[in-house]
């Protein structure tokens, strides 16, 4: 499906409103200049004349009369195009050439529109997660040692095996280890490949989505966007599972998201700082028994690097004095 379609409806939006004011001041600009110039506006007539009586003679065949209107339009242009160039009024351009700022070629959403549409995905991404930073070449090993760094280069490989191949079938994956690993940074590598892509993804923090989840439930409208977005969205990434307090709804919640999505074998990236048995005994065994039996499991493995990086920070800033 592409894009949230939240964001595509924002971008379709804005796309035929910038046209609309655009035209709309140049239609203006032309009236004026129209009255100051009446033989443009004369010319403007001639021209539709001229085209309507096309219309019709294609039909007689009268060649003749044809080559002579030709002939005659011609003229017109040129002389409408000396005018112009005097008044210094310029065609009328619409921003986009392809779909002239209707947002559509044919049937097909333009890519005008999309190109938008991923540029609110990343913004409104970014506005809470540092996307821009996590990057999979921003990413360092260098905090890793031994058997560690061996297992995370293996993970780094396949997460970025697993980004470049990144599609709305791909296999759903756990990123499980201790804090500080770098779970959240390529997770956030992933979401950007995913939004390059062109594919709609939706990134948060399980408590601030069941948050927002309760509240649009128990709200008393019918509509749930932010539902159907999570159980529809082309990637689903769930950072800290866990971290959310434990309520029933919770559980239940994060139940049938898990479910929903593999059942309509949608992707869905989770990232936890618990154990298997953990999940299992947080949740239920249906949820750890989905995730065992479904996800490609990610071990993070290492010291806690947000750790080791503020040490080096440190000892660099001890060092400057
Ligand atoms: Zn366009």
């Amino acid at each position: 499906m592409g894009y949230n379609k939240r964001y595509i409806k924002i971008a379709l939006d804005e796309i035929i409103a910038k046209g609309n004011r655009a035209e709309a001041f140049y239609e203006k600009q032309k009236q004026e200049i129209f009255a100051r110039e009446p033989r443009l506006k004369e010319i403007e007539q001639q021209f539709m004349q001229i085209g309507s009586f096309l219309g019709l003679s294609a039909l007689s065949g009268n060649n003749d009369r044809i080559t002579a209107m030709q002939t005659k339009f011609d003229q017109l242009l040129k002389e409408k195009q000396a005018l112009m160039e005097k008044t210094g009024l310029k065609e009328y351009k619409p921003f986009c050439s392809k779909c002239k700022d209707k947002g559509y070629v044919g049937a097909k959403l333009c890519e005008c529109v999309l190109k938008r549409a991923k540029e609110l995905s990343f913004a409104e991404l970014s506005a809470t997660m540092p996307i821009e930073e996590s990057r999979f070449e921003t990413f360092s090993l260098d905090y890793y040692s031994g058997e560690n760094k061996k297992a995370m280069e293996k993970v780094l490989e396949s997460l970025k095996e697993y980004a470049k191949n990144l599609n709305p079938k791909s296999k759903s994956l756990l990123l499980f280890g201790q804090t500080g690993l770098g779970k959240t940074h390529l997770s956030l590598a992933i979401a950007g490949a995913a939004l390059e892509k062109g594919l709609g993804v939706v990134y948060s923090p399980v408590q601030n989505l069941i948050q927002k989840l309760e509240k649009e439930h128990f709200s008393y409208n019918s509509d749930t966007p932010i539902l159907d977005d999570v159980l529809e969205c082309d990637l689903l990434i769930l950072d800290d599972l866990g971290t959310e307090f434990s309520t029933a709804y919770a559980q239940s919640l994060i139940y049938n998201i898990i479910n929903s999505r593999l059942l309509s074998s949608k992707p869905t990236i989770i990232s936890t700082n618990l154990e298997m048995e953990e999940i299992a005994a947080k949740y239920h065994n249906r949820v750890a028994s989905r995730i065992i039996g479904n996800y490609d499991l990610k071990k993070f493995c290492g010291s806690d690097v947000r750790q080791l990086k503020k040490i080096e920070s440190f000892k660099r800033g001890k060092n400057n004095d």
